[in-house]
């Protein structure tokens, strides 16, 4: 798989037969989503404006008609916006089963520890298990997400709940082969390297807004 990094929690996931955007807030210009050739789901953890934008997200919708899945104060601000049923509201605790032509895509969520209501979800899409922190802080229902192949974690800054330690207490619980930073200061990555290195196997990776990342050391199916 392939990824771009945004900014913040920003990322759009690129797997064999899928395009995934995650938390795209207004990371998007004009140009750049009349520049999107496919998009089949957009997910949102939670509607803080670095994590979401419902014009942005109503526009990426109407350019490529894709799904929607999200927190439930997020869904209830595009009900009316997009199609219901191109709404998939995502609750902590379940799963839901997503069917496009090309195949299936899963997320399942647990809820995270913030200021607002937000979910932390696994997406099972082409075999692989994706993980994305949003900001948030460890919840201890991590576990019950099972393993991650490459996790998405917050740091810290500008979240008040995100920090190395609760980040380093996601990856053990998760047990990632790779781990992308996001959403932290570099003092607070570093700090996250530094706690990860005694504890963690795994590849590392400092997300630098903009770059595409499609190394080897992505799960390549
Ligand atoms: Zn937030």
């Amino acid at each position: 798989m392939a990824f771009i990094y945004l900014g913040y929690s920003g990322v759009i996931l690129r797997t064999i037969n899928f395009t995934i955007g995650i938390d795209v807030a207004s990371l998007l210009s004009e140009k750049d989503i009349q520049k999107i050739s496919k998009m089949d789901l957009l997910v949102y953890t939670h509607i803080h404006s670095d994590h979401f934008n419902a014009a942005t997200a109503q526009k990426i919708y109407e350019k490529t008609g894709c799904f929607i899945a999200a927190e439930q104060n997020v869904y209830d601000a595009l009900l009316g916006i997009v199609p219901a049923e191109k709404l998939i509201k995502l609750q902590g605790g379940e799963s839901k089963e997503i069917y496009l032509e090309t195949g299936r895509i899963v997320p399942s969520s647990i809820h995270g520890f913030h200021p607002v209501q937000i979910i932390l979800l696994t997406i099972e899409v082409d075999g692989i298990r994706v993980f994305h922190g949003g900001d948030s802080g460890y919840s201890q229902s991590i576990k019950d997400l099972g393993h991650a192949d490459i996790a998405f974690l917050p740091t810290g800054d500008p979240s008040p709940t995100a920090s190395p330690e609760d980040a380093l207490e996601m990856a053990l619980d998760l047990c990632p082969k790779v781990i992308v930073l996001f959403h932290g200061s570099s003092a607070q990555h570093n700090s996250f390297i530094n706690r990860a290195k005694s504890s963690l196997i795994a590849e590392l990776i400092q997300a630098e807004t903009g770059k595409v990342y499609a190394e080897d050391a992505l799960p390549n199916k």
